[in-house]
């Protein structure tokens, strides 16, 4: 359905596809690469980007709850898919083999859990074990990972598939602290090895560590922000060529010249100095315009950056379009992405408002349609009969 309202999230595939094809060239032969498609693909839609990255032949997918996996099979998605964070209570389990699921295990007790679940459904669970090699968050802790390991065999009806770890870093000392991770990966891997399990899938890089670390890498890859076009860090400029999937556009809702001394939005933070245009645009912080762009922020009109004035609100801002000449209501006007020669970047944003470009990106409204260009995968989605 239409919404009226002009502001939308375009999500370019062709863009998507471009970054994939630059990640699957930083990585050895013989590695695959598993889509981190988790907060609804970083804001850029879960179940369209996940069947074009299935389009494109990624080996599997990765989400952070168990929810979110089922979002996917239910769109249509038959690729793997792994639950980063694992499973929190006992129907989830359930869900888990219904839909056919591979959880993320670090704990005996879950093992426990899906195993006997899988028995009473008479079908294999599959999962992939996490060990704590230096993030400090999920995963056995390196010292419990022989006593961990011996009991693995007792669980008949779990097929201990991959097993990961997560980098805490990339580079930023010199690469040091990874290469401790990757021993401590590769040492778990063996201790496992001698007592007689072994894994078929090993994984532990993301983004960051795959492009700075490629020889880091197992047979599997977690890249995420890389696929939407965004860099973990500037420093990964140089190294990788990405595009940006995502712009973020709307129209010039309401268009007024005012004289000077006008103040405009709550609290009169901004007061115009002479006679100026001041625009409208339908977007507020609802829409996850974040409030640290108010007087700071800037947008893209007729191929011109215009600053945003005064507070952002929740559904609307005011930008100052003085400068633009023959700007008119109902001009396009693009928040973050390419607009003539213009850009302007979710890295860029990200650095106004002290975050990181992850949280620019996850923080795009449910409210703000996404619309994908091209559009044989939305085509696609309603053919499939998604509901
Ligand atoms: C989010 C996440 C990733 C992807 O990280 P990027 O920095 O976006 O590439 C990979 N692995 C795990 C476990 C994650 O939670």
């Amino acid at each position: 359905m239409n919404s009226g309202r002009p502001t939308v999230a375009e999500i370019d595939l062709k863009a998507l596809g471009s970054n994939y094809r630059q990640l699957l060239k930083k990585i050895p032969r013989g590695t695959n690469i598993l889509g981190v498609v988790k907060a609804d693909a970083y804001g850029h839609g879960a179940v369209p980007i996940s069947l074009e990255l299935e389009r494109l032949g990624v080996h599997s997918l990765g989400v952070a709850i168990s929810n979110e996996a089922i979002e996917l099979r239910r769109g249509g998605v038959r690729a793997p898919i792994l639950i980063f964070g694992g499973v929190f209570t006992s129907d989830e389990v359930d869900r888990v083999l219904a839909y056919d699921l591979t959880p993320v295990v670090f704990e005996k007790a879950t093992l426990q859990r899906l195993s006997k679940a899988a028995e009473r459904s008479r079908k294999k669970v599959r999962v992939h074990i996490k060990v704590d090699t230096g993030l400090g968050r999920l995963g056995v802790p390196d010292a419990l990972w022989r006593d961990f390991v011996k009991d693995l065999k007792r669980f008949a009806w779990v097929e201990i598939e991959g097993f990961l770890s997560h980098f805490s870093m990339t580079d930023e000392d010199g690469g040091a602290f990874s290469r401790d991770q990757w021993a401590r990966f590769q040492k778990a891997v063996s201790v496992a090895d001698e007592m007689g399990v072994r894994f078929k899938y090993l994984h532990i890089s993301n983004s960051g560590n795959l492009t700075a670390f490629p020889a880091f890498s197992g047979n599997l890859v977690r890249p995420g922000i890389m696929l939407y076009g965004s860099y973990p860090s500037p420093r990964f400029r140089e190294r990788i060529k990405l595009q940006p999937v995502m712009t973020l556009k709307t129209r010039i809702h309401f268009l007024k010249e005012v004289p000077p001394g006008t103040r405009v939005s709550y609290g009169g933070t901004f007061v115009t100095k002479k006679t100026s245009l001041i625009a409208t645009l339908p977007i507020g912080y609802a829409d996850g315009y974040d409030c640290h762009l108010a007087n700071q922020g800037e947008v893209l009109v007729r191929g011109r950056r215009a600053p945003v004035v005064g507070k952002v609100c929740m559904d609307l801002i005011m930008v100052d379009v003085t400068r633009v000449p023959g700007v008119s209501q109902g001009d396009e006007v693009v928040l973050m992405g390419k607009q003539g020669n213009e850009r302007i970047t979710v890295e860029e944003i990200a650095e106004k408002v002290k975050t990181i470009p992850y949280e620019i990106l996850c923080s795009v409204g449910k409210r703000v349609p996404r619309i994908y260009r091209p559009g044989a995968v939305q085509k696609r989605m309603r053919g499939g009969g998604v509901a």
